[in-house]
């Protein structure tokens, strides 16, 4: 079945809307992207303005109900990785990403320098 569009605008209005209240700021969600990698790894991944590390690391547990949700939604079941991606300072985030991965990139992902899980 395919994804009605309508949902995905309301569903990155509602990460918006909730990452905001989590974090107790205004949380920007510029763009919902449905990705799948070469090595089969897919997921979703929310670009996000106003987010640095210390929220992750402090409202993290938080977060990931509402990525898992947004994930859940989209692609039929939960994601197995969640991380945010941060700038090259390793201070502000850019994206929040929920992921099914695949077997290589499973134990690799929390070694990964500029992702922060969660
Ligand atoms: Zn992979």
């Amino acid at each position: 079945m395919p994804l009605d569009p309508a949902r995905l605008v309301e569903l990155r209005r509602e990460a918006e809307r909730r990452f905001s209240e989590t974090l107790a700021k205004p949380v920007g969600v510029l763009q919902l992207t449905v990705f799948a990698m070469p090595c089969g790894c897919t997921g979703v991944s929310l670009e996000v303005r106003n987010v640095v590390r210390e929220d992750v690391e402090v409202f993290g547990p938080r977060m990931k109900g509402i990525v898992d949700e947004v994930v859940r939604e989209v692609l039929g079941e939960a994601p197995d990785v969640r991380y945010a991606r941060t700038s090259p300072t390793g201070v502000d985030v850019v994206s929040i990403a929920g992921r099914l991965t695949c077997e290589g990139c499973r134990d690799e992902i929390p070694s990964a320098a500029d992702l922060i899980t969660f």
